[in-house]
């Protein structure tokens, strides 16, 4: 037994190794990438004194955002978890509501439902693209709903389903067009949280187009940061609008009266923020360039393994790779420890994948369909150095 602990942790070692070449010091999963206008844009604000909410790299990010992504708008906020949140308060969550969300995900996805009174309804994931599994929870929706006037309700809690909100996790794109189906059946609307897709395509089309909106990502761990923001995509000229209203504390525009007419967010991104996004964006798609050669060496670094399966991008996808990650076979599951302390014992940082959402404490009365495929993933799956810089030299 002990050799044969040894031997899965010795060859995934042995995989990165052979993929990252010689390591100098400790290589996290994923580290920002500065490598153009950064510190230029960045030092105009200063120079300028426009640092905050107004500024004119907050409409620009917002433009090149909008233009990278193929939509009509982009909304910038302080945060990926802001955006959602307000997202799904236009989308028309109210307190009392419940929102499909996988179990296998990001607790911000969990906390923005949380955040408008709703309730996350955990649904289960699939092996092929890591996202919720659409057969599997358009039966658990026949078997657990009713459609009255419209509006589709849970039978044993008695509370209305309002949204769908599927994630691409790893910037590895869902199985939207069947989710989409799924949301349009039941009465739900769309809404798509794609904090890790940004440049993930699904059949040719950029993700989080297919719903009301989606929300990005720009943490200091994503595909490009802001140092802290999100922002919120969509096609919808009218729903921008609001979004940026709610988030810019709900104030009337006006030359001097403050006047708020709602309850809003202090939510929008500051102008040394979207300075900072403006450079990244640009250097976006070579570093999307680097990403993909990275993934590809180690999908062909891993691809003779027994033991572990290095997760490629789903069919009829191109993905981000936001974060790589490695699945482990089901006879090897027991090695997951063993692999997670040879390999950050070795300069090389790994990350089993979230603890799954049902189990949290907050979440655990939550409703749910049957998570078998969650339960196995989440002792299975494990991140492994990403960042652009990581890739072969030579190939881009
Ligand atoms: C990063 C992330 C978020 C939230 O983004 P922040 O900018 O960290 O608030 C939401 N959902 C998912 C799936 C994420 O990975």
């Amino acid at each position: 037994m002990a050799e044969i602990n040894a031997s899965v942790s010795e060859e995934i070692l042995a995989i990165c190794r052979e993929t990252l070449g010689d390591l100098e010091s400790f290589t996290p999963l994923h580290e920002p990438s500065f490598r153009g206008n950064e510190w230029k844009y960045v030092k105009e604000c200063i120079d300028t004194g426009w640092v905050s909410t107004a500024g004119s790299y907050v409409e620009q990010f917002e433009k090149k955002l909008a233009e990278f992504c193929g939509v009509r708008r982009a909304v910038a906020t302080c945060s990926g978890t802001a955006a959602l949140h307000v997202l799904l308060k236009v989308a028309g969550l109210n307190a009392g509501d419940e929102v499909i969300i996988p179990s296998l995900t990001f607790v911000a996805t969990a906390n923005a439902v949380a955040y408008c009174g709703g309730i996350p309804h955990f649904a289960d994931s699939e092996e092929d693209t890591l996202g919720i599994d659409p057969q599997r929870l358009r039966k658990h929706l026949e078997d657990l709903t009713e459609i009255r006037e419209g509006v589709c309700y849970n039978k044993s809690t008695g509370r209305p389903i309002k949204i769908l909100l599927p994630v691409h996790i790893f910037g590895h794109p869902c199985k939207i067009d069947e989710l989409q189906a799924v949301a349009k059946d039941f009465h739900l609307a769309l809404v798509e949280d794609a904090a890790e897709s940004l440049g993930s395509y699904y059949k040719g089309e950029h993700t989080g187009k297919r719903g009301i909106g989606a929300a990005l990502s720009f943490n200091g761990n994503k595909t490009i940061t802001t140092g802290a923001g999100g922002a919120v995509i969509t096609n919808d000229e009218d729903l921008a609008d609001r979004l940026k209203h709610i988030a810019s504390t709900a104030k009337q525009p006006h030359r001097w009266e403050y006047i708020h007419d709602e309850v809003g967010y202090n939510y929008r991104m500051s102008n040394i923020n979207a300075a900072l996004g403006c450079a990244q964006i640009e250097s976006l798609p070579q570093m999307l360039e680097e990403k993909r050669s990275l993934a590809k060496r180690y999908q062909s670094n891993f691809a003779a393994s027994p033991n572990v399966r290095f997760f490629s991008e789903p069919q009829d996808c191109r993905s981000n790779y936001w974060l790589c990650c490695i699945i482990l076979e089901t006879q090897c599951a027991t090695e997951l420890e063993s692999v997670l302390e040879a390999t950050n014992s070795n300069q090389i940082m790994t990350r089993p994948i979230w603890r799954p959402l049902h189990q949290l404490p907050m979440f655990q009365d939550s409703p749910q369909m049957s998570l078998e495929t969650v339960e196995s993933l989440s002792k299975r799956v494990l991140n492994i150095p990403s960042s652009a810089k990581l890739a072969p030299q030579g190939v881009y």
